[in-house]
């Protein structure tokens, strides 16, 4: 019954029906980081800000 951790987004004790997060908020918080970091590749990550097209 000691096993409760944290939220793992914000580190609020987390709720049952949410764990390992304490709201559904979070929990989509970590799920869109966790699904922008698989479509996103590691290297040579531009900077931000919108690039206007090539063709001039
Ligand atoms: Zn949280």
């Amino acid at each position: 019954m000691v096993d409760e951790r944290p939220c793992a987004v914000c580190n609020r004790p987390a709720k049952p029906e949410y764990r390992p997060f304490c709201s559904k908020r979070c929990a989509d918080v970590d799920l869109n980081r966790w699904l922008s970091e698989q479509y996103r590749i590691p290297t040579e990550e531009p900077p931000d800000g919108e690039e206007p097209p090539p063709d001039a």
